[in-house]
């Protein structure tokens, strides 16, 4: 779905979900947020193509957080593609895209009992990220995209906001469902006070348009909604 001009959001459908990447283009350079789960490799080429441009015009990746509902698809990307993908993330959630730490979310437990052929999918994710960034943070293209370090969900959780749209990926920091927006999701996230008392950052941005990850876009009456859900109302 587009959003603006030279931005569009991604459904990757899989059974009865949808993730929601975003693309984000002009005519330089072009940059995906977040990947999909394992195997969505060709369903991002043809959403990339549904938005009237091309794979191999991707340069850059941005992820939000190490979930494999986040980076499933990185690795295809970074392998398959025949220029280079410069991969961008916060600090603290690159080793868990590099491979040096196990998943937040992954107990040896968990991945003892996987089937085989899945087990080994998911030991071979493993990416370098090429550029760490941090909290406030402004990337130089795109028109600016601040870096919002938001902890919570995972160490290295970040949001993103694109000035030149006014509008805010959340990746998991906040969802929609139903039509509403609504905060992180207890059952998945790492340390739940920590990821609301994150959401404050969210209220410093004039945001016109929200970006979740799951849910997909929401428009309103985002700062007295980000207020509620933050508990600073
Ligand atoms: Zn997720």
């Amino acid at each position: 779905m587009k959003i603006g001009e030279g931005l569009e959001v991604l459904e990757l459908k899989r059974d009865n979900r949808i993730l929601n990447s975003v693309l984000i283009w002009d005519e330089n350079d072009m940059a995906l947020i977040d990947t999909g789960l394992p195997g969505m490799f060709l369903d991002i080429i043809k959403e990339i193509e549904a938005a009237g441009t091309y794979f191999e015009r991707l340069k850059k990746v941005i992820i939000t957080h190490h979930d494999i509902d986040h980076i499933g698809s990185l690795t295809d990307i970074v392998n398959k593609s025949k220029g280079k993908i410069e991969v961008i993330a916060h600090t603290l959630e690159a080793p868990y895209i590099n491979g040096e730490e196990q998943s937040l979310k992954m107990t040896p437990e968990r991945l003892k009992a996987m089937p085989r052929e899945e087990r080994a999918r998911f030991k071979a994710l493993k990416t370098e990220v090429d550029t760490e960034v941090s909290d406030g943070e402004i990337l130089p293209y795109f028109g600016g995209i601040t870096i919002i370090h938001t902890p919570g969900h995972t160490h290295g959780h970040i949001c993103l906001y694109l000035h030149k749209y006014k509008t805010l990926v959340t990746g998991d920091a906040l969802n929609v469902e139903g039509g509403q927006l609504i905060g992180p999701k207890q059952e998945y996230t790492y340390d739940m006070p920590l990821a609301l008392t994150s959401l404050k950052k969210l209220l410093d941005y004039d945001i016109e348009t929200i970006i979740c990850y799951h849910g997909g876009i929401f428009k309103g009456d985002i700062s007295n909604r980000i207020s509620k859900l933050s508990g600073v109302q």
